[in-house]
C-alpha cells in the first residue's frame, strides 16, 4: 500500500529533487500538487501523472480536507511559510512533512507542534542527512568507537549566495527566511554535530560576520562560526557561509582515527574515509536516494503509528540552538544552553 502525499510549492528543491523522487518510493505516491501557478502545476501534474483535478493552490488549499486521495502535505515553502502551511495542513487533517529549517522562531515550531498533536497528525522534519546510508555508517562508526574517543568534530557547510537565482532571492529576505546562512545551511553544521554525537551541546559560543556594503546581506547574515560543547566533552567547530563556494563536510576525530565525509550533505555520490596514521581507508557504501528514504519514513510511521526519527522536536531544538548561536555571537558571550 502506497499513502498519497501532496506536495506544496513548486520551486527548485521540489521540482528537481523531490518530486522526481517519488518514482523511488515503495510506500508513498504524488496525487497532489499546491502551487500559484496553475499551468506550471499542470504541466508537473501531467508529466508526473498526478490527476489535474488535485491541483490547489494556496486560497483554496484548506478544501484538500475534503480529499481522500491526500494523506500527507509536504511543505516546501521559502522559511517563513511553512509554520502556517504545516498548520492549515495539519487542521485539514493531513500528516505533515515539513523541509527545514522547521520555521522562523521558537514559538512557530511549538504552535505546528501543538496543532499536529491536536489533529493527531503526525509531524516530521525533512532532515534528509538523517536518512541518507553515508552519513548513517558516519553515525554508526563514531559511536561504535571505531575511532577511539571521540575529542572533536569539525563540519563546514557553506556556499555562495547568487541573487540572480530566484530561489536565492527569498533566502535575502529575513521576513521569508527567518536567518542568513546558519538557517539554510549552517544548520547541517549543527545537525552534524548533534547526530554524530548523539548528544546536545551544553555550551555554545560563535562569531558573525558580514561583509560591509554587500547587498545580500543587508537584511542576513553571512557568515557565522560556533563552537558546541557536549557532556561527553566532545568540542565542535562548525562554519556557515554564503560567501565561500561550495563546501558539505564532517570530519571527526577521535583518539585513534579520523573520519572524514566529504561531500557529507550533498544530494549523491558522497565520500567517506577513515584516516590513521599508517593510512587512510575509503568506505564503499551503497548511494541510495535519501530523499525516497526519508518520504518512505513518513508514510511507514504513519501506518504503523510510530514518531518518525527527525519529528517535530528535533526541528524545535535547532531553532532553538539557532537563536542561541545569534545570542552568544551579538553578545559575544559563552551561553550555557
Ligand atoms: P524556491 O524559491 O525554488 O521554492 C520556493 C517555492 O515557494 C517557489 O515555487 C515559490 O513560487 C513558492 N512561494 C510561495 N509563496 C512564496 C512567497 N511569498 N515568496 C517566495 N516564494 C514563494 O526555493 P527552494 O530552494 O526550493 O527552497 C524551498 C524550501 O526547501 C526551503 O525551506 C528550503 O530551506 C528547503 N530546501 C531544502 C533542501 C534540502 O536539501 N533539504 C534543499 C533546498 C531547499
Amino acid at each position: 500500500k502506497k499513502l498519497g502525499w501532496a506536495v506544496v510549492g513548486l520551486g527548485k528543491f521540489a521540482t528537481q529533487q523531490i518530486i522526481p523522487s517519488f518514482a523511488e518510493c515503495k510506500r508513498s505516491k504524488l496525487v497532489a500538487l499546491v502551487s500559484s501557478d496553475r499551468t506550471k502545476a499542470k504541466r508537473y501534474a501531467q508529466q508526473y501523472g498526478v490527476n489535474p483535478k488535485n491541483i490547489y493552490n494556496y486560497q483554496n488549499y484548506d478544501s484538500i480536507r475534503d480529499n481522500p486521495e491526500v494523506d500527507v502535505i509536504y511543505v516546501i515553502l521559502p522559511n517563513g511559510l511553512h509554520a502556517e502551511y504545516s498548520i492549515r495542513g495539519a487542521q485539514a487533517g493531513k500528516h505533515i512533512m515539513c523541509e527545514k529549517p522547521m520555521a522562523n522562531t521558537v514559538e512557530e515550531c511549538q504552535a505546528m507542534i501543538n496543532a499536529a498533536k491536536k489533529s493527531d497528525r503526525k509531524l516530521m522534519i525533512a532532515y534528509r542527512s538523517q536518512y541518507e546510508p553515508y552519513n548513517l555508517t558516519a553515525i554508526w562508526i563514531a559511536q561504535s568507537g571505531k575511532l577511539g574517543k571521540l575529542k572533536a568534530i569539525a563540519s563546514d557547510h557553506g556556499r555562495n549566495l547568487d541573487l540572480k537565482d530566484p530561489a536565492d532571492r527569498w533566502r535575502a529576505n529575513k521576513k521569508l527566511a527567518g536567518g542568513g546562512s546558519l538557517y539554510d545551511i549552517g544548520i547541517y553544521s549543527l545537525q552534524a554535530a548533534r547526530y554524530i554525537t548523539g548528544e546536545e551541546p551544553q555550551e555554545i559560543s560563535a562569531m558573525m560576520y558580514s561583509t560591509p556594503g554587500d547587498p545580500r546581506f543587508r537584511e542576513v547574515e553571512e557568515n557565522v562560526n560556533f563552537v558546541l560543547r557536549f557532556p561527553s566533552g566532545v568540542l565542535a567547530n562548525c562554519t556557515s557561509s554564503y560567501g565561500y563556494s561550495d563546501t558539505k563536510r564532517i570530519q571527526v576525530f577521535g583518539s585513534d582515527a579520523t573520519l572524514e565525509l566529504d561531500p557529507a550533505t550533498d544530494y549523491y555520490q558522497h565520500r567517506l574515509t577513515i584516516k590513521r596514521k599508517n593510512g587512510n581507508e575509503e568506505q564503499n557504501i551503497e548511494e541510495k536516494n535519501q530523499f525516497a528514504l526519508e518520504i518512505d519514513h513518513l508514510s511507514e510511521s504513519i501506518m504503523q503509528n510510530k514518531q518518525p526519527k527527525t519529528p517535530g522536536e528535533e526541528g524545535l531544538q535547532d531553532v532553538r540552538l539557532m537563536q542561541l548561536i545569534y545570542e552568544a555571537a551579538r553578545t559575544g558571550k559563552t551561553i550555557k544552553v
